[in-house]
């Protein structure tokens, strides 16, 4: 076991550690798994300026700005405004803009804009520009939130994404609903998922992101390296989804890209594996537009071994699930679960990355050919080492018992929680018929995820995990639970800023699930707040109980999913979803920041160095990166084409 937690550690600034993955097992991959994984990652790293750009159509400008500066500058580093300047680049680095990577929100700047200024034209910008990243930085009411979900606005309007241009919402739901309503019902494609919407003159229309089209440049980048990846592939299947995938970044065709899926989703003997592409819609408050990432990972042949178990006993799982028959899926397809050791991440998954990944998001596809569903061990290995010894469980853990089984059981209690998360839980249950699956709009992703983490809770405290195999006791529930419902009812806290509410649909998720279960539980005392030395701490009393609340609230909301109820769902994630108690939030805010820890994490990336003999790879080295700045600018100066301001 790892202690030193400042191995893992590479930088620290504002909320925000930077950790280093270790790629274990890499030297035992065969020559031709290194070279896929090269090839693969150089055309994950070729996606970081479109998700940029995605973010903030002002993105790519300012970080140029802001680098170049930082390079030239030559006057006192200990000066404060340089110092906050410079970390304020490393915020944008980090966000892949500049809004918060989890709460959407404007960075703060902390720098002079008279210091500013000097700076930016002395670093070669015009003073039209020098006035309007100005505008951009300083004015805190001027693109204020990456992603508004608050319905009483216009969404589309009040967003500073780069999704949209001069279109507002009511036009933008037409706009897909007309499409949707001409198109395929039964396998409908992922309307708008790789375009821009835009108004020019009246009419509106897709800008679509492709060779030749949006992004074209970066994506010629992605395809040069996708095909030299081909000769590399590991099978038919593979191949061929490289294959769909080229083709598809070429036209644009999204009937490509569910092509493309239903191959990758099929491909489950590969030992490399991949995701690049436009594929998560968090950043669009209407859920159509998709996110530029990348990942290249290899199984994990021994973990494995924990969610095979799980695959195999998906139907049972499902059978038992405590929702209503008719919306049980009665022949659950294909669960493919592994559990994979990340080389490369990019795009939306960098620096900031999940811990498990659940793919495709098309309904037809996971209905028809079921879905893809990976922990990141390498990930969640590196997550742990870094906070032992932090404090933090110690600071907000009410009694010995609960630390001590945290201590023992938390890791893997984790990992399983998402294994069933990603592995059944987003996999289970049946739309109704009828419901296409949009019906839940803004409320979509919140309930989406309440509905996987409350399969994985309801399980975790079934014996069943015992008799598998996969638990080595019922410890591992109280694990789950006291990590759950303290993370929804108090930790989560730590991460948003006083005043704020919640935004994010996994935390607004978590909140839900443990708020309800507070509440509906308060009769019998299945959850309650304690106090001591003026402290509070959230304790489960009652587990069982808890779990049956769980299966109830799973029932419900599978309920919404499966009949399209938005005014149930829009109601269950506003009651219990979005609003913070303010002075729990203060206390724990104090309590927080005596720890002096950062709440949000992310990672660079190992390095692959090949040599080359001739055309030919003769080996693949992998160097660990211990300097975060030193690979935001590689980055910068490699991989990205319009590095100018
Ligand atoms: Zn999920």
């Amino acid at each position: 076991m790892i202690t030193d937690n400042t191995k893992w550690q590479v930088d620290r600034f504002d909320d925000i550690k930077v950790l280093q993955f270790k790629v274990p097992n890499f030297a035992e991959l065969s020559l031709s798994q290194k070279s896929l994984i090269y090839y693969l990652s150089q055309a994950s790293l070729w996606g970081r300026d479109i998700l940029a750009d995605q973010n903030f159509k002002y993105n790519l400008q300012i970080r140029a700005l802001l680098e170049k500066i930082v390079t030239i500058y030559i006057g006192d580093k200990e000066l404060e405004d340089f110092v906050e300047l410079e970390k304020y680049l490393k915020k944008v680095w980090f966000a892949n803009g500049i809004h918060h990577h989890y709460s959407g929100d404007k960075f703060k700047a902390a720098f002079s804009a008279t210091f500013f200024k000097e700076q930016a034209l002395a670093a070669g910008a015009t003073s039209e520009e020098v006035d309007m990243f100005c505008s951009i930085i300083f004015i805190s009411d001027l693109y204020s939130t990456r992603c508004n979900h608050n319905d009483k606005d216009d969404m589309i309007v009040s967003s500073a994404n780069n999704y949209y241009s001069g279109v507002t919402q009511a036009e933008v739901e037409e706009f897909y609903r007309d499409m949707a309503s001409k198109g395929d019902k039964v396998r409908p494609v992922s309307y708008g998922l790789n375009s821009r919407l835009v108004k020019d003159g009246s009419e509106i229309k897709e800008l679509t992101y492709k060779v030749g089209g949006l992004y074209g440049s970066e994506i010629e980048k992605i395809v040069y390296y996708l095909k030299k990846a081909l000769p590399f592939c590991e099978c038919e299947l593979q191949c061929s989804s490289v294959e769909a995938l080229i083709e598809y970044y070429i036209s644009g065709d999204l009937q490509t890209f569910d092509k493309y899926s239903t191959l990758w989703v099929q491909d489950v003997e590969s030992h490399i594996d991949f995701i690049n592409g436009f594929i998560e819609v968090y950043g669009d408050p209407l859920g159509y537009k998709g996110s530029w990432e990348a990942s290249v990972n290899f199984k994990d042949i021994e973990a494995t071994k924990r969610t095979d178990i799980i695959s195999r006993n998906a139907q049972w799982f499902e059978d038992n699930s405590p929702i209503d028959d008719i919306y049980k899926k009665s022949e659950v397809k294909g669960v493919t679960a592994k559990v994979i050791i990340v080389a490369t991440i990019a795009g939306d998954c960098y620096p900031a990355t999940p811990i498990g990944i659940n793919l495709p998001n098309s309904d037809w596809i996971r209905k028809e050919h079921g879905s893809k569903s990976v922990t990141i061990q390498n990930i969640t290995a590196a997550y742990n080492a870094a906070s032992l010894g932090s404090g933090f469980a110690e600071e907000f853990t009410f009694s010995k018992e609960s630390l001590d089984i945290a201590k023992e059981y938390g890791l893997l209690a984790g990992d399983l929680h998402t294994d069933l998360h990603e592995c059944l839980g987003h996999g289970s249950g049946q739309l109704a018929e009828g419901v296409v699956g949009d019906e839940l709009k803004n409320h979509g992703s919140t309930l989406e995820e309440a509905r996987a983490d409350l399969f994985a809770l309801y399980y975790m405290g079934d014996e069943k995990i015992v008799e598998l195999g996969i638990a080595p006791n019922m410890n591992i529930m109280r694990a789950a639970y006291d990590n759950f419902i303290f993370n929804g009812l108090i930790g989560q806290l730590t991460r948003i800023e006083r005043g704020k509410t919640l935004v994010e649909a996994h935390m607004r998720d978590r909140q839900l699930i443990a708020a309800w279960c507070y509440e509906k539980g308060k009769d019998s005392n299945v959850i309650s707040f304690e106090k001591r030395d003026g402290n509070s701490y959230v304790v489960v009393n009652d587990y069982l109980k808890l779990k049956e609340l769980f299966g109830e609230l799973l029932c419900e909301i599978q309920r919404i999913k499966s009949t399209g109820d938005f005014e149930a769902g829009k109601a269950l994630v506003e009651n219990y979803g979005v609003q913070i108690d303010n002075i729990l939030h203060a206390e724990v805010l104090n309590r927080y920041a005596k720890l002096n820890l950062a709440p949000y994490s992310g990672f660079v990336n190992p390095r692959y160095i090949p040599t080359f003999d001739g055309e030919n790879i003769v080996s693949v080295d992998i160097e660990y990166c211990n300097n975060y700045s030193e690979q935001m600018f590689y980055y910068s100066a490699n991989y990205s084409i319009n590095n100018n301001i």
